[in-house]
């Protein structure tokens, strides 16, 4: 069966990314993150999560779970990618 390509796991994102217009700035995901690699970033009047050192992200999740708002988007787990052969 055909799909419209929404939702199917190949179709999510490495890395977690992170909707502004969403984020209200709780700061949640910045303490969830075990390699603090999410910042706030002050813009005017408003605070919203940036992920910064991109290709430190190990994909765990743990962001995305933190998030209340949904507004960090689902991404594939590490353990979501085939491993190497030996
Ligand atoms: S947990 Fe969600 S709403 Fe809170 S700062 Fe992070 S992305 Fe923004
Ligand atoms: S997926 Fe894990 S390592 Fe990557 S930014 Fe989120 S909490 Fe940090």
């Amino acid at each position: 069966m055909e799909t419209d390509g929404s939702g199917t796991l190949t179709d999510l994102p490495d890395v977690p990314k992170i909707d502004s217009a969403r984020c209200s700035g709780c700061g949640r995901c910045v303490a969830a993150c075990p390699l603090r690699l999410i910042t706030l970033e002050v813009s005017g009047f408003s605070k919203s999560a940036v992920l910064c050192n991109v290709e430190l992200c190990t994909r765990c999740g743990q962001c995305v779970k933190s998030c209340l708002l949904n507004a960090i988007m689902a991404i594939r787990k590490s353990s979501d990618k085939a491993t190497p052969e030996a």
